[in-house]
């Protein structure tokens, strides 16, 4: 009955794309369909993939951090720079939901929606499957860390599927009830210890915690969420390098190979308060973490380490005096770079891609078809 109403229901929302393409192309939005051929990403080498998203991190921010902190960074340093388009189908400037959602599954969707599609916001009929979710399903080990809550939007969008961000508490039942072997973050008062041990996850607050951890135990972490800013430490919270590597240490353990999310969240929340110094830390902390999984990724010789961001926050200028500043407190539509290391097919140099392929691209280096992973959606 639900399979008969779905084949339905795919007709109707074929006929409702046509309706909207057309719609955004007479009000001058282009229209497109992005047609990737799976072959030309394939690399039988890479076993492993770590995406790390510095989320709100526009070009700009790499020039004011090493301005102002007096920096080199490693994300200088990549062979291959490529752009990414970043605008969503609700809107030119995206927000990390709908940024998120569109590096996790491929697909554009409206501002504000987690791993569904404009046309099936309460997910009745299917949903977009997540990179994060085709690996775990395919065997291999996956994991979601991020500076933010756990249920903050990035995260989110490779761990549930709900209709808006804001639905906190449905967001966390729909990552207690996912195949991933760890997601880490702030706390967000709604992951009860006993409802996550229910869920066959061990709960972890500390770093002492995150660190005992051993391999073949899947976690859930809910860290002081205020403690990473620069007023406040606390030697036992993690840092997002910390994190990372110890989560790669967890993960590494198949040979079906991992797929890792990684999110430096305080890059955007940060630039959202135009808040230089808080923005600059969150940014080295970033680049360090990435520096430590390039190394992982050089001695491993199986990964592939993407870097990009969802959108670009607080619309950075470089000044007639050559310093930086912001000039808003919301996101805008720059893009953003994508970069890679582990496959030479996975960007060219100087290519602009639309956000949607990184995921895409993801799957076809790791040898999945379009079947698997659909190149074929609708975006403008
Ligand atoms: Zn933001």
């Amino acid at each position: 009955m639900l399979a008969a109403l779905g084949a339905i229901w795919s007709k109707i929302t074929a006929v409702l794309m046509s309706v909207i393409m057309t719609f955004l192309t007479t009000t001058g939005l282009h229209a497109e369909t992005s047609t990737l051929n799976a072959e030309d990403y394939l690399n039988e080498n890479v076993k492993n993939v770590i995406l790390l998203i510095g989320d709100g991190m526009g070009q700009l921010h790499l020039e004011k951090a090493k301005q102002e902190r007096n920096i080199t960074l490693v994300m200088d340093t990549f062979e291959y720079t490529a752009y990414s388009r970043t605008c969503s189908l609700s809107s030119l400037i995206t927000d990390s939901a709908a940024g998120g959602t569109a590096l996790s599954s491929g697909v554009r969707t409206y501002n504000g929606a987690i791993g569904v599609y404009l046309l099936d916001p309460l997910d009745i009929f299917s949903h977009p499957m997540n990179i994060r979710e085709l690996c775990a399903q395919n065997g291999m080990m996956t994991g979601v860390v991020t500076t933010d809550a756990t249920s903050g939007a990035t995260p989110s969008a490779f761990s549930a599927h709900e209709s808006s961000r804001n639905n906190t508490e449905e967001i966390t039942l729909d990552q207690l009830a996912s195949d991933a072997d760890l997601i880490w973050g702030g706390e967000n008062g709604y992951a009860e210890k006993a409802e996550v041990e229910a869920n066959g996850f061990t709960y972890v607050t500390t770093y002492d915690e995150m660190m005992a951890l051993e391999e073949g135990s899947r976690s859930f972490a809910q860290f002081t969420n205020n403690l990473w800013t620069l007023e406040q430490s606390d030697a036992n919270t993690p840092n997002l390098e910390q994190m990372t590597m110890k989560a790669i240490d967890l993960l590494d353990d198949t040979d079906e190979g991992f797929f890792l999310m990684v999110e430096g969240a305080h890059i955007d929340k940060h630039s959202h308060s135009n808040y230089d110094e808080g923005m600059t830390e969150a940014l080295e902390e970033f680049d360090k973490t990435i520096a430590a999984v390039l190394e992982y990724a050089e001695a491993d010789g199986e990964t592939l380490v993407v870097i990009t961001a969802d959108h670009e926050t607080g619309g950075i200028v470089k000044n007639d005096d050559g310093t930086y500043s912001f000039t808003q407190g919301g996101h805008s539509a720059a893009d953003v770079y994508v970069l890679a290391y582990g496959s030479d097919n996975f960007v060219k140099d100087g290519e602009t891609i639309n956000n949607y392929e990184i995921p895409q691209r993801i799957a076809y280096t790791l040898g999945f078809t379009q079947e698997q992973f659909p190149a074929e959606v609708f975006n403008y």
